[in-house]
């Protein structure tokens, strides 16, 4: 009963917050908001088993720990790291920042990914998106380096040939 009243209003209260805009704009606003609901469903879709990160199969990434009696830093495999995340983000949905996980070293949830900096002279690790939200993500605080930027700079040359 619930769900047939939504069906019916839920027309009307578009109408009346767009109704000021030509028809092409809504009809415009509403694909967009169709297309997030289909990407929101399909990336917390439980049925998947988590065959979409076999992409991830045999890469590594660098996780460190918050655990101020632990504090490791080490690679572990990317596709686990993300099926933590996952299970982490369905338990909890509504947490914001961050997502932690269970930390392989001391089993505590203080775990979080972390970049290594793509400069060989460098190295550093740190934070990912230590840089800010403007920048990008794996911008070194040191020595500025970014290693989305340089393949970014790289694909833009080869077009440009
Ligand atoms: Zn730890
Ligand atoms: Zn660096």
């Amino acid at each position: 009963m619930a769900e047939d009243k939504r069906k019916v209003n839920y027309p009307f209260a578009m109408q009346a917050r767009f109704g000021g805009l030509p028809k092409s704009a809504m009809v415009g606003i509403i694909v967009v908001c169709l297309g997030l609901a289909v990407l929101i469903l399909y990336t917390f879709d439980d049925t998947s088993g988590g065959s979409d990160l076999d992409v991830f199969e045999g890469e590594l990434v660098w996780v460190r720990c918050a655990n101020p009696d632990c504090r490791q830093t080490y690679q572990m495999d990317k596709k686990k790291y993300f099926e933590q995340v996952q299970k982490q983000v369905r338990q909890s949905p509504a947490s914001m920042g961050p997502v932690l996980i269970v930390c392989e070293k001391c089993g505590k949830p203080s775990l979080f990914e972390v970049v290594k900096c793509g400069n060989p002279d460098c190295g550093l690790i740190f934070r990912r998106g230590a840089a800010g939200a403007m920048d990008f993500a794996d911008r070194c605080p040191k020595c500025r380096y970014s290693q989305t930027e340089k393949d970014r700079e790289e694909a833009a040359r080869r077009r440009g040939r």
